[in-house]
């Protein structure tokens, strides 16, 4: 049965002279993979080649038996074509695309997450300068963890439930516990590295990520792609773009 939807394009890959693969995220389906066929003429159904960050209304046939789902139709809106006006929010846009793909199954709808994804591109290629879309990334991937059950406990200590105090004498980060973890309970955890005072603030109370230096966003985002690695099993394509910047 045909089915209309709203995508964004996270990944597409070239699959005949003709046609491309295409993996969407749909605002009522979540993530689907579909094959649009003739995307790659001239004239087709799909307003042009499909691209990353590609939007729109679709039509798809569902994928059935393992087959992959058949795009039939994508009305673009140029919405997010300015994204490339910046390296940095390109890759930053990249980051997200990749892991929106990464940490989430086929025919799970997340509404509230298609809306997070559409407002921090907007929000992206709105901002010019790298520090402000180091930010949005940070706030963007946090809200992904949590969409999908998977943030870390930031606010107070993991193992106590003791609140996170700016005179905790030194402050880790215990990945067997999902959080961070009180001086009272470090010495449980072998596996476990140090956050700086300003990054942990900044994590803690997400208001104080607008005042926050380049050197804590920066180790804020290292944290975060390290934890998404650990997620995935695997590192991330783009994460030495994101973190090798250096102005
Ligand atoms: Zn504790």
């Amino acid at each position: 049965m045909l089915t209309k939807d709203r995508a964004v394009c996270l990944r597409c890959v070239d699959y005949s002279e003709t046609s491309q693969v295409v993996t969407l995220w749909a605002e009522q389906a979540g993530k689907l993979a579909a094959i649009a066929k003739g995307s790659r003429r001239p004239k087709s159904a799909f307003d042009g080649p499909v691209e990353i960050f590609s939007f729109g209304s679709i039509v798809y046939q569902p994928a059935r038996g393992g087959q992959l789902g058949t795009l039939t139709e994508f009305q673009q809106q140029p919405l997010f074509r300015g994204i490339r006006s910046s390296l940095y929010g390109l890759q930053c846009g990249l980051c997200a695309a990749e892991l929106v793909e990464a940490l989430t199954i086929p025919a799970d709808p997340n509404p509230s997450l298609f809306e997070s994804l559409i407002q921090f591109l907007t929000d992206l290629q709105s901002s010019a300068k790298p520090d402000d879309q180091l930010a949005l990334l940070i706030l963007f991937q946090l809200r992904l963890l949590q969409e999908i059950g998977l943030l870390p406990i930031l606010q107070q200590c993991a193992n106590c439930s003791n609140p996170y105090r700016g005179n905790w004498r030194t402050i880790f980060f215990a990945p067997d516990a999902n959080g961070l973890v009180c001086p009272d309970c470090e010495a449980a955890y072998h596996d476990k590295f140090v956050l700086s005072r300003p990054a942990t603030d900044a994590l803690a109370d997400l208001h104080r990520l607008r005042d926050s230096s380049h050197s804590a966003r920066k180790e804020i985002e290292k944290f975060l792609l390290d934890h998404f690695t650990r997620l995935i099993h695997r590192p991330l394509k783009t994460a030495s773009a994101i973190l090798t910047r250096t102005s």
